[in-house]
């Protein structure tokens, strides 16, 4: 069908990436403490890292000086690094993240600014925050202790997230011995992965790499029950992306026989959807669909990583082949070049994952183009959220727009990592993509937000059971 309208002139936003320099996105009480004096932790470089829930990637890149997976392996392995690059050994790279974290959680001092013989000494409970000494260590607990327990899990997953980076923790992988359709969730994912998974972890903990892991970062290694859940973790943050393109597939009852293969586009794509990707990372959609014909997976954003940056093609794919590319654009602009003139097919499911367009006007506007794009040309999108709150935020904004809601909800394939707020160590931890929302052109009618809660349980009550 053609497109209600044509593609809105607007101006071009910046092209710089959306994620700095914006207010932080949940509006979380403001405890008297930020308001004390102090330096701007903001100002040296945290808004960035705040404003988008990054996980390890983006501290890797931003505060090691890190812009390339291959430097990183020649250092890891003993190879003389460029001048620029952050760090010279892994040791010096585990210090350097760790300062990432020394400011007092209380009264945001920094080390250099503490007066003499004091030094910032951290929580033992979860070794995620510091403080200058046990005055600010008490003033804070009413606030730090509703987080502790989670960020000790947050300081562990940090480390173990480094055998992803360097391809020690390779996820277990091969066609799914159970039907699809019984695989609604981690609960059933975990359950059909059983035995498998187990010997993988179990190698994994028993191998040379995780004992030079924690000797390089000179601290005691957890028991292996911690690290054996802090790698089941990582493996969901890392299936979340494919596993939940995969739950949009099925809610939006997407046709994956498509002679050819059928094209997925992830929008706003950065370093956090593509830096450490790997072709196998998503297999496990592969697996979702036994029956398709080839699955094209296109990363689009402004700061896709040079790793993923080649050429997709619209040449047909083998059945059960997936390829993963990237374009380093605005979607927009990606549209215009790439789809209107016919390269490229045009995308059978479109998914952002934290496109965030709700915490600022400027975000907003840099949406703004696509998301009405997507909305006339009918395209199935997808997009994920942090939180409820925000998520109530976004359906604000895509009702507004006169999107049609499809589907929105908890995602059973949501990351089971929390991510810290870095700069304010004492919010409440997120998953990512905790929350999805899609939608599929324009309401046939207008919705208010009380009339879609009525109408999700109903879609709800109606999708669960033919969902599979
Ligand atoms: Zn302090
Ligand atoms: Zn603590």
């Amino acid at each position: 069908m053609a497109p209600r309208s044509r593609r809105r002139k607007h101006k071009k936003p910046p092209p710089a990436i959306p994620m700095i320099e914006i207010p932080p996105t949940e509006v979380s009480p403001v405890s008297p403490v930020l308001s004390k004096p102090g330096p701007s932790i903001d100002a040296l470089g945290f808004i960035s890292l705040d404003n988008n829930v990054p996980g390890l990637s983006q501290l890797i890149l931003q505060k090691l000086n890190m812009k390339n997976y291959e430097e990183y392996k020649l250092v890891i392995n003993g190879g003389t690094p460029v001048s620029s690059f952050g760090f010279q050994c892994q040791q010096e790279m585990f210090q350097k993240m760790e300062d990432t974290f020394r400011f007092c959680a209380y009264c945001k001092v920094l080390p250099h600014g503490l007066s003499n013989c004091k030094v910032l000494r951290h929580c033992k409970r979860c070794r995620n925050v510091y403080y200058c000494d046990t005055e600010c260590q008490r003033s804070d607990w009413p606030a730090h202790r509703k987080v502790c327990r989670e960020l000790r899990l947050v300081a562990v997953d940090r480390v173990m997230e480094w055998l992803l980076v360097t391809g020690d923790f390779v996820l277990p992988s091969g066609p799914w011995p159970w039907l699809p359709e019984d695989i609604k969730n981690w609960d059933t994912w975990f359950s059909m992965r059983g035995l498998q998974l187990e010997s993988t972890l179990n190698a994994l903990l028993g191998s040379h790499s995780m004992t030079m892991l924690w000797a390089s970062l000179g601290r005691p290694r957890p028991d292996p029950d911690v690290l054996h859940g802090s790698l089941k973790r990582l493996m969901t943050d890392v299936l979340s992306r494919p596993l939940t393109l995969g739950l949009g597939l099925r809610t939006l009852a997407i046709d994956v026989g498509k002679a050819g293969g059928s094209t997925l586009h992830v929008v706003g794509a950065s370093h956090v959807e593509t830096f450490l990707i790997r072709s196998g990372d998503y297999d496990e959609l592969g697996y979702m669909f036994p029956e398709h014909l080839g699955f094209r997976v296109i990363m689009v954003g402004v700061d896709v990583a040079t790793d993923l940056l080649q050429s997709s093609s619209s040449l047909s794919l083998e059945p059960g082949t997936i390829q993963l590319s990237g374009h380093r654009a605005l979607y927009h602009d990606f549209w215009e070049e790439q789809i209107e003139t016919g390269i490229l097919a045009h995308p059978d499911l479109v998914a952002a994952f934290h496109p965030g367009f709700h915490a600022s006007p400027g975000l907003m506007e840099a949406w703004l183009p696509t998301l009405l794009l997507l909305r006339d040309y009918e395209i199935p999108t997808l997009i994920t959220v942090y939180s409820q709150q925000e998520l109530e935020a976004s359906l604000q904004i895509l009702v507004n727009l006169d999107t049609h809601i499809i589907a929105c909800g908890a995602n059973p394939f949501a990351s089971l990592k929390p991510e810290q707020v870095y700069s304010n160590p004492n919010k409440q931890p997120v998953y990512s993509s905790a929350y999805y929302i899609m939608f599929l052109g324009s309401s046939p009618c207008q919705l208010d937000m009380k009339q879609l809660e009525e109408k999700n349980k109903h879609d709800f009550s109606v999708i669960e059971p033919s969902l599979y």
